[in-house]
């Protein structure tokens, strides 16, 4: 028994548990990769946008950062023809002309709004400048180094954005050839300031960088001169030999370098003022004509936000579409247990009409059985005495007449010596044909017992009874010997009776018929006799 519990406790678990267990299983693990999907995809999405727009950003501020550039790059070919400018080239240590030179530069430097105008020799020492008269004047000074000097004297002309080594401004320099007829004196500088260009918006910082990755132009004042992330020590040896940023180098922004993103994008952490590190996006782009990088710093923190929103969003959806799983499923087994319930309680109740209806047709047939003759399927003796008593009620209580039949073959017991018990049943049987198809509806034929038969006649008189005797005792004489009878006569005697009002039931009339029927037996058999008289024709 226990055992039998316990093996249906784990069928019921290999069914029905396991296999939903394993689904819930499933259902939760795609769920989380959903969400996954989500957060990752907005992020990634995000990101692309927001690098879209920095790219847009960039590409302006490399214009905007030009164009000062382009508006002065007539300047550097107008000084080399000046004839003021070429004399102190011509003769760098006449003080009057150098004098004079000075002056012009200053003027010009002031109308054109420029930020220095110099002049430098063959060898690359300052020999005029605009700013002569400074503390950090020029004049004197040697820059053989800078590329825009060599490219001059290589090409005519040369341009580069540079830290102004003096004064620790990032500029654009110009420079042009001076010549005189074939022979070259120098060459003519020009230095523009460079701004950080408004470009409007607030989303992110701007910096421009230096080849070393230091920052030099920043949206952020406090960003300058920070690396974005520590240099390369072959960096950091350049950087210390040039003494570019000598006492305004500040410590990188980033301690390591980001995780690379797609085409000229990274996420780098940066550490605020408060110790916090904090995601931020980078987008770089390369400013042409430069070893400068424009780049753009958004805090990924939106980011992060607008990507952890989707996957919530994601993941109440999923939340939402799973209970709706688990109450559609809940309702339908409901639903089939209803109908599974349904079907049991019709079944049952066929099966019940069915065993109603088996129990109806077996009472029937013992009912049947109960007033019927076996032998002649006439009704029998306790049948008949039952109807005749009902019969006697009706007679009684209107007055109608009521008679009776008593037919008795005549000397049966020889047709079964004769013939064999057998045939005798046979002769029985056909008596009892000629019976019923002599009688109508409504009258009782019945086989009293042996071979004795009756017959109950309602709305009959002993009148009428007696003639329907004689039609069927000349039905009988009229019978043909049956097969395997030949030679055979058969007759049948019978008695006839009118019940009688002051008779209390239907057992005296019986009586006054055997009584008759006696009386046509004694009288030679093969005739009717009734109570009281004889038989019509005799
Ligand atoms: P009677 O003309 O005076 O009526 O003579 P009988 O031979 O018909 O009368 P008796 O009472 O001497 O014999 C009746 C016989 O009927 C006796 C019995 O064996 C036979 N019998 C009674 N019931 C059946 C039955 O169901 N089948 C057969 N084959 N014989 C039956
Ligand atoms: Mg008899
Ligand atoms: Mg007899």
């Amino acid at each position: 028994m226990k055992t039998k519990g316990l093996a249906a406790v784990r069928r019921r678990l290999r069914w029905r548990i396991v296999p939903r267990a394993a689904l819930v299983a499933v259902l939760l693990v795609a769920s989380a990769g959903v969400v996954w999907l989500s957060y990752t995809g907005i992020r990634e999405r995000e990101i692309a946008r927001l690098q879209a727009n920095a790219d847009g950003r960039l590409r302006q501020l490399s214009q905007l950062l030009l164009a000062p550039a382009e508006r002065y790059s007539y300047l550097p070919n107008l000084l080399a023809n000046y004839r003021i400018l070429n004399d102190a080239l011509r003769a760098p240590h006449d003080a009057a002309r150098v004098r004079a030179a000075n002056a012009f530069l200053h003027q010009l430097n002031e109308r054109t709004g420029t930020s220095l105008l110099y002049l430098l020799d063959l060898r690359g020492t300052t020999v005029a400048a605009s700013n002569w008269d400074a503390a950090d004047s020029l004049v004197g000074r040697n820059y053989a180094f800078r590329p825009y000097f060599t490219n001059a004297l290589r090409d005519g002309a040369g341009r580069f954005f540079a830290m102004g080594v003096t004064s620790h401004k990032p500029g654009y320099y110009l420079s042009y050839l001076v010549k005189e007829g074939e022979r070259t004196l120098g060459v003519a500088v020009v230095k523009i300031d460079l701004r950080l260009p408004d470009l409007g918006g607030s989303n992110g910082e701007m910096l421009v960088t230096d080849a070393a990755g230091v920052a030099f132009l920043s949206s952020r004042p406090d960003w300058n001169y920070r690396p974005i992330r520590p240099v390369t020590p072959a960096a950091a040896a350049q950087l210390r030999s040039t003494r570019q940023y000598e006492g305004v180098l500040k410590a990188p922004l980033a301690s390591a370098a980001g995780r690379q993103l797609a085409a000229g994008a990274e996420i780098v952490r940066l550490r605020g003022g408060d110790g916090v590190a904090s995601a931020w996006l980078l987008v770089r782009r390369r400013i042409a004509d430069s070893e400068w990088n424009a780049n753009l710093l958004m805090p990924m923190a939106r980011v992060e936000d607008i990507a952890r929103v989707g996957a919530l969003t994601a993941a109440a959806g999923i939340a939402l579409l799973l209970m709706l799983g688990v109450l559609l499923a809940q309702l339908r087994s409901r639903v089939r247990e209803r109908k599974r319930s349904r079907r049991r309680l019709e079944r049952a109740h066929r099966a019940l009409g069915q065993q109603n209806e088996e129990l109806r047709l077996l009472s029937e047939e013992l009912r049947r059985k109960s007033i019927t003759d076996s032998l002649t399927g006439m009704a029998n003796r306790a049948f008949f005495l039952d109807s005749a008593a009902a019969m006697v009620g009706i007679a009684k209580r209107h007055g109608t007449p009521l008679a009776l039949l008593l037919v008795d073959a005549d000397h049966f017991k020889r047709i079964n010596d004769e013939y064999g018990h057998p045939a005798g049943d046979a002769v029985l049987q056909l008596l009892a044909s000629v019976l019923t198809a002599q009688t109508r509806e409504g009258d009782v034929a019945a086989r009293y017992g042996g071979e004795e038969f009756i017959v109950a006649l309602p709305h009959t008189t002993a009148q009428a009874a007696s003639e329907l005797a004689e039609r069927i005792r000349g039905r009988v004489a009229a019978q043909p010997a049956p097969p395997g009878m030949a030679g055979l006569r058969l007759s049948v005697s019978i008695g006839v009776a009118q019940y009688r009002p002051e008779e209390a039931d239907i057992g005296e009339t019986i009586r006054r018929a055997d009584a008759a029927l006696y009386a046509a037996k004694h009288a030679g058999r093969d005739c009717v006799r009734v109570d009281g008289g004889v038989a019509p024709g005799t």
